[in-house]
């Protein structure tokens, strides 16, 4: 999969997430880029489902494993 420095900086700031540190606006930047973006969109969508990234209220803390897992498949993009 090829993504390019675009990419790579919305995925970084995935990984923020992943300890708790995107906001809103940063999740707004990530929908948009992956409305546009054919490779994003898949990722964005499978990491809304295993971990509701972006998802408003609560903020709820993910489980460790859940938030490994996700933790990994975002290196592994970035790698
Ligand atoms: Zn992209």
């Amino acid at each position: 999969m090829k993504m390019d420095e675009e990419c790579r900086q919305l995925f970084a700031d995935v990984e923020a997430y992943l300890d708790g540190e995107l906001d809103d606006h940063a999740c707004r930047r990530l929908e948009q880029h992956a409305a546009a973006c054919a490779t994003c969109a898949r990722e964005v969508e499978h990491l809304r489902r295993t971990i509701g990234m972006c998802r408003k209220a609560g903020q709820a803390q993910l489980p460790d494993d859940v938030r490994a897992r996700a933790r990994a498949a975002v290196r592994r993009l970035l790698a």
